[in-house]
């Protein structure tokens, strides 16, 4: 029952591979984070498969929370040079001011 293991092709973390609604595939972290906002379930075929939970249609007893990979991927992030770039940033500043 195992699903085949896939791996981030920019920073090879595990990841699962899920189809949206929509038909498109999206990759998620492996283990289920209350913080994700792609509901994942398993469908009859052995497909895993992914939607965004609304108030509509919110979580089922079926679904778990996972975060989408793109919004943990490392490498991803380096490429934004997100909160990395900005605690270098201010190192800079603590360092010149030190200096002064
Ligand atoms: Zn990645």
């Amino acid at each position: 029952m195992a699903p085949p293991a896939a791996h981030c092709p920019d920073c090879h973390h595990p990841i699962r591979w899920t189809r949206t609604e929509a038909g498109r595939r999206l990759a998620v972290d492996p283990d289920p984070d209350p913080a994700g906002n792609a509901a994942v379930w398993r469908d009859g075929t052995g497909t895993l498969r992914s939607r965004r939970p609304s108030a509509d249609l919110p979580l089922t007893g079926w679904e778990r929370l996972h975060l989408p990979h793109i919004a943990t991927c490392p490498a991803r992030r380096k490429q934004l040079a997100l909160p990395v770039g900005v605690t270098r940033l201010d190192d800079h500043r603590k360092n010149r001011r030190t200096t002064r």
